[in-house]
């Protein structure tokens, strides 16, 4: 039986509980069927927390939508770009998942940490950890100096994009098979925001940046390079992937990976069939600890915000991912790397305090 603590990198859960067409109005501190993180099950599966994505979504009466977007192609699919969007709104919609972050932290004992200290002792306690992660910047809003308010908030980790444009930098549009490589790099304003992380201690996100923009912020940056949430290009040739070049400069950097459970993201057909064994996520470890290294790899769930494989379910289900790990050679050492002890060095060496 493992009782090893998991740690993760990226979730949407604040989303799918704020909007009634996803969560429909589930509560996180009760058992639900629905989404894929609660309290109760959270305890099931061994979850220590994780980084929790506030995300603004393209607004519905703008016409643009993910599904409209999306069309079949011969071997894949590829969805057309999504607009920019309004940092005004972004910044009115993020404050509202941040209060509901909070919220949680009061009514459900979750801790938003904001130093590696308070990370551990949360896992001494037993406490479910959050970080609070920005997916895009256009959710700081207008001015990019809110930047330094929102860390006081408790913001510690920002994604420059999710995969549309913004001020700062080009998304990656969602396509199979594809290159990363899908448009220009940072603009300035995205160049000055990666030197505002670094010296106020924000980790800066490389998963959604196309592949300029990753090599951008690979030359700027003075931190570890860290995707939360990407997989293998190798195994899985989607767009959202990374390249072994990429895998390489990461590993050269002291940075890391979180594996993405998205079936899409995992499939080498990049389908989204939920029937997609856990041998498929040993697959993308496997193959992510060879090219980074066994100190370069986590889980970035994609919880709440993707189709996971079934066998995995929802956040109960990892300890079967842990013993699947397992069975295919990794031993406690490596698992706790993988499971939590990864990102917490990461961490240490990204964040101030
Ligand atoms: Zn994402």
């Amino acid at each position: 039986m493992d009782n090893i603590k998991v740690f993760d990198g990226h979730n949407d859960t604040l989303l799918n509980l704020h909007l009634p067409d996803r969560g429909e109005g589930r509560s996180f501190s009760q058992r639900s069927d629905l989404g894929h993180i609660d309290l109760p099950r959270a305890r099931e599966g061994g979850f220590g927390g994780g980084f929790f994505a506030c995300f603004t979504p393209n607004p519905e009466d703008e016409g643009w939508n993910e599904e409209e977007a999306l069309t079949v192609t011969d071997d894949g699919y590829e969805v057309s770009g999504a607009p920019q969007i309004d940092p005004q709104y972004a910044r009115s919609f993020a404050d509202e998942l941040v209060a509901g972050l909070f919220r949680l932290q009061s009514e459900s004992g979750l801790r938003v940490v904001r130093t590696v200290d308070e990370l551990e002792r949360s896992f001494r306690e037993g406490v479910l950890a959050a970080i609070l992660h920005f997916e895009g910047a256009e959710n700081l809003g207008p001015d990019p100096g809110a930047l330094e308010e929102l860390y006081e908030v408790g913001l510690r980790s920002l994604g420059l994009v999710w995969s549309r444009p913004n001020t700062y930098a080009h998304g990656v549009p969602f396509k199979f098979p594809s290159s990363p490589d899908t448009g220009p790099g940072l603009t300035d304003a995205g160049k000055e925001l990666v030197r505002e992380c670094n010296r106020l201690g924000i980790l800066v996100d490389l998963s959604h940046l196309n592949e300029k923009g990753f090599w951008d912020v690979a030359e700027l940056t003075k931190a570890p390079l860290v995707a939360t949430h990407s997989n293998a290009h190798a195994l899985c040739p989607a767009s959202r992937n990374l390249t072994d070049r990429q895998l390489a400069a990461i590993r050269d950097s002291g940075g890391m990976v979180g594996v993405n459970f998205a079936v899409a993201f995992l499939r080498e057909d990049g389908g989204e069939s939920e029937d997609t064994p856990l041998e498929t996520v040993v697959r993308h470890v496997d193959y992510l600890v060879e090219r980074v290294g066994i100190d370069g790899v986590g889980f970035g769930s994609d919880f709440d915000g993707a189709k996971v494989p079934r066998e995995l379910g929802d956040v109960s289900g990892l300890p079967r991912l842990l013993a699947a790990l397992r069975d295919s050679g990794y031993d406690d050492t490596a698992l706790q790397k993988l499971a939590h002890a990864n990102w917490v060095r990461v961490l240490r060496s990204t964040w101030c305090g």
